[in-house]
């Protein structure tokens, strides 16, 4: 979608701190960390909310969340413990339409979230 910031960064269109890549997915540094560890793993589709993924992205999901746990035990913070997020439409603050995993860790977290 051209005018997507998350499908600009994963054609490389605009700059993000990169940290994984496949045929898939893409992962990046959050720009506004709100951990010690933050970072956004984004699959290159345009899927714009979690409402839209559908039976044939069941795998791609899947996918979404073993790189979160592989970048969570390489940052070594995979024992301590970590969170993987989806935010869905107003009320849960996304801001960018096509989804993400926000993987936070490196700091206790509060529950409930606020
Ligand atoms: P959401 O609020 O949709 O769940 O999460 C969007 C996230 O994307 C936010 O944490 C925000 O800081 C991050 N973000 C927004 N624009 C950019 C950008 O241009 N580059 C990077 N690296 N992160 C971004
Ligand atoms: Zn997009």
């Amino acid at each position: 979608m051209t005018d997507c910031i998350f499908c600009k960064i994963a054609a490389k269109n605009i700059p993000a701190k990169i940290i994984h890549e496949d045929d898939l997915a893409i992962a990046f540094e959050d720009i506004n960390p709100q951990a010690p560890a933050h970072t956004l793993i984004v699959p290159r589709k345009h899927i714009p909310t979690a409402l839209d993924i559908e039976h044939t992205d069941q795998a791609l999901i899947g996918h979404l969340f073993r790189i979160g746990a592989k970048i969570a035990r390489d940052k070594g913070i995979a024992g301590k413990g970590f969170r993987l997020v989806m935010n869905t439409n107003a009320d849960a603050g996304q801001t960018v339409f096509h989804i993400h995993l926000h993987l936070l860790g490196g700091r206790a977290m509060h529950w409930p979230p606020g």
